[in-house]
């Protein structure tokens, strides 16, 4: 099939696209990237991002990014740069909005709770979740489960995979998502920048939340260059910025102007990658070539102090890690409430489990957990428990 776009040959191209696992017409007034899009922000799981954690907690504040806006901000820095390197900005959207549909409540803490709960039986991961989300518990359609998706956005959405799973999935669909992570090849361009635009977004919004929670400062932020370098320049030019209130303009300044010189970078330097590999189409990007879509090495070096610097003054501050120890246990007593009692959960799921007594049980509770907020866990806990722990 001729290409009917200005897209660059190695971008995906929705009329070339390797379909959907059912088939279905065409729509009217839509490509099929388009249309993936509107399916996940129709979702449930899409909408239940909103009062699910990111870093702090969702009760902890009104303004802190939730998966919703982060999702919405790594959409936004995707489209972006999709735009300048002409590959297919729809695909980019369609599996940034995605990306995080698979996330438990409470953030990284109620992942690593219920991956531990779930070890003996395969383990939990996010991003295969988010897979699940779109391949089988999201019921809205009379004909299938999950939301009939393409091969381009499940294999954005499936952006990491352990060989175990990879081979489970094989097995189930030959030659599909999991077959990459098999043969070592690479995803989309549009799946990989994805990946990339997840870390910049969250990156910067973890900088404006953590100050604006007051547990990081600016000057504390000194010894991040990739911050400080901007925040001296805006500084230097509107002197008047350093002093409070208006901080917070230079705090805004300096991530506008450092999300800037990210995107920049990455476009420069993916566009180098792509002149020395000279992918044919987007199998060549899939099959011969190294990743492309990258930051400089410079940037790459920087970006990975401001992270060192986050783990260690945000992600591991005391007053986070009360709330992660408190929701790690709310995930742990509920999977072991459902487990036991599952007629405790919604309908559809504790006749799942009631069909079993083993690994499906603990997969139907993990379903159950997983696609929780973090306030409805939190209530049914207290409901099941008596205790309440976060309120
Ligand atoms: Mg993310």
């Amino acid at each position: 099939m001729s290409r009917k776009t200005d897209l660059a040959p190695y971008a995906c191209e929705p009329a070339l696209t390797r379909g959907r696992r059912y088939p279905e017409p065409l729509a009217p007034t839509r490509n099929d990237y388009q249309r993936d899009r509107d399916r996940i922000v129709h979702s449930t799981a899409f909408r239940r991002l909103v009062y699910k954690t990111q870093v702090f907690l969702n009760h902890e504040g009104d303004l802190f990014r939730t998966r919703l806006t982060h999702s919405l901000e790594v959409a936004q820095l995707g489209r972006s740069i999709a735009r300048s390197l002409r590959i297919n900005e729809d695909l980019v959207e369609a599996i940034s909005l995605a990306h995080d549909l698979g996330h438990t409540p409470f953030g990284h803490a109620g992942q690593d709770a219920l991956h531990g709960c779930m070890a003996e039986f395969g383990g939990f991961e996010h991003n295969l979740q988010s897979l699940r989300v779109v391949d089988k518990l999201e019921q809205r359609y009379p004909q299938f489960d999950g939301l009939n998706l393409t091969f381009e956005a499940r294999e954005g959405i499936l952006k990491h995979c352990s060989r175990l799973h990879a081979q489970q999935l094989e097995v189930q669909e030959p030659n599909g998502v999991g077959s990459r992570f098999l043969r070592r090849e690479q995803p989309s361009l549009e799946a990989q920048l994805c990946n990339l635009a997840d870390e910049i977004a969250y990156n910067a919004h973890d900088i404006d939340d953590g100050v604006r929670s007051g547990l990081i400062t600016l000057p504390q932020l000194q010894e991040v260059p990739l911050f400080d370098c901007y925040r001296a320049e805006a500084q230097s030019e509107h002197p008047e910025l350093g002093q409070p209130p208006l901080h917070r303009r230079l705090l805004y300044e300096a991530i506008r102007r450092m999300l800037s010189a990210q995107v920049y970078d990455v476009i420069d330097a993916t566009q180098k990658a792509l002149a020395d590999c000279n992918p044919s189409d987007v199998d060549a990007v899939r099959k011969e070539c190294p990743p492309l879509v990258m930051f400089s090495d410079a940037m790459r070096e920087r970006s990975q102090t401001l992270k060192r610097f986050l783990f260690q003054n945000l992600y591991r501050h005391p007053q986070v890690m009360e709330t992660t120890g408190h929701a790690q246990e709310i995930v742990r007593d509920l999977f072991a409430a459902y487990t036991t009692t599952p007629q405790e959960m919604k309908a559809a799921f504790a006749e799942q489990a009631s069909l079993d007594e083993g690994p499906l049980r603990a997969r139907t509770v993990a379903d159950f957990i997983a696609g929780m907020t973090d306030r409805f866990a939190a209530r049914e806990h207290e409901r099941l428990t008596g205790r309440r722990l976060l309120s």
